[in-house]
């Protein structure tokens, strides 16, 4: 087991942020003849609970593996909310972060949710406590509160919509048109690029995520240089340096759509590391390269790698369904509250399956268009 220690912004309801210090515990890796002893022993244990486990595209591959081959899934957090939602197993294994099994729960209230470790947080959770929110959003009673799903339920409890990367600018660029302001939380970068987009009216909240915020423009200029012909594909929770650099700023699913689909032979990929799982699976004889952080000579903090994604592992997955311990549970009526900006946004994702299918190009370099 490894300790983790990172910096991480909190705002408080006045506007003003500090820097507070947060942890995680990574699990140490198994051997390979210790793996697939312990993928085995999960899914005997997944087909003993009646259990499907829903994985997000930052975890272990083992977990992404375990969850393709015994009838789960890997996906985006919008996927894995409307997949946990409505498959029939009556225990979902939610391998992510907390906020995700809170969802899961708050979807599907009588179904048992577990989670490998339920310490594995997410620095826009941690930088968004629920009463400095609310009274944040007090503080501007006209403005439609828009929160990231990276939220705890008592966050989005306080939302009237909530958005995933996939959705986001789909739904802010809807409330723009109906003439809404908007208070944004808690990502400022994905804030910006929808606001760039978007021309709406947006009150951000100061939050960034811990490995996004790392990426670095002049790095990757520099990487850029390198690899002319590499497409740059840059989720749009990264800093604007990064983002205007894209040839597709997107969401997990949509840089993998990038990848799979793309003419290019090189990609250089401004997310989690561990998207690139998923990627060589799909796209095998791609050429995957990581964007920068921090410089070479910085002392990298993240490596792109979440260390929360990173505390998931197939010890914890077995463990949770041995013991049953690590179950989400979400009180009411915190979890009614939080259920309804969370359907608000599933019914306009599917009223309008075109808004998630479009590209976001909006500073695509290649094509020309602002
Ligand atoms: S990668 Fe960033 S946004 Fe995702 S869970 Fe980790 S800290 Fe949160």
């Amino acid at each position: 087991m490894t300790q983790v220690l990172f910096d991480y912004t909190r705002q408080d309801a006045s506007g003003a942020s500090r820097i507070e210090h947060a942890w995680a515990r990574v699990p140490r890796a198994p051997a390979p003849a210790e793996r697939a002893a312990l993928k085995n022993r999960a899914k005997a244990l997944l087909a003993e609970h009646g259990a499907v486990l829903v994985a997000h595209y930052y975890v272990d591959g083992d977990l992404q593996d375990l969850a393709q081959e015994t009838g789960g899934c890997v996906a985006d957090s919008l996927e894995m909310a409307r997949f946990g939602r409505d498959h029939a197993a009556e225990t979902l294994v939610v391998a992510g972060v907390r906020f995700m099994g809170e969802t899961a729960k708050i979807l599907s209230p009588h179904k048992r949710v577990l989670m490998p470790d339920l310490e594995a947080t997410c620095s826009l959770d941690l930088g968004c406590p629920p009463d400095e929110f609310a009274a944040f959003c007090d503080a501007h009673p006209d403005r439609k509160v828009v929160v990231y799903a990276n939220t705890s339920a008592a966050v989005k409890a306080r939302a009237d919509w909530m958005v995933t990367s996939s959705c986001a600018l789909a739904i802010v660029g809807h409330l723009h048109e109906r003439g809404e302001r908007v208070l944004w939380a808690p990502d400022k970068h994905l804030g910006r690029y929808i606001q760039a987009q978007t021309g709406a009216d947006m009150l951000m909240w100061n939050g960034a995520c811990i490995v996004h915020d790392e990426f670095r423009g002049l790095e990757l200029e520099l990487l850029r240089r390198e690899h002319p012909d590499a497409m740059v594909l840059v989720h749009p929770e990264s800093p604007q340096s990064v983002v205007t650099q894209a040839d597709v700023v997107g969401s997990t699913s949509q840089l993998l759509k990038a990848v799979v689909d793309g003419t290019a032979r090189e990609y250089i990929v401004a997310t989690d590391n561990g998207m690139f799982h998923r990627m060589r699976q799909l796209a095998p004889g791609k050429a995957l390269i990581e964007a920068p952080t921090a410089g070479k000579s910085a002392t990298c903090k993240s490596c792109a790698h979440c260390p929360w994604m990173a505390m998931n592992a197939t010890q914890g997955l077995i463990k949770c369904l041995e013991t049953g311990r690590g179950e989400i549970r979400v009180a009411e009526p915190t979890r009614t509250k939080a259920l309804g900006c969370i359907d608000r946004m599933l019914a306009f994702v599917a009223a309008n399956p075109a808004a998630l299918a479009q590209p976001q190009r909006g500073f695509v370099r290649n094509l020309g268009s602002a």
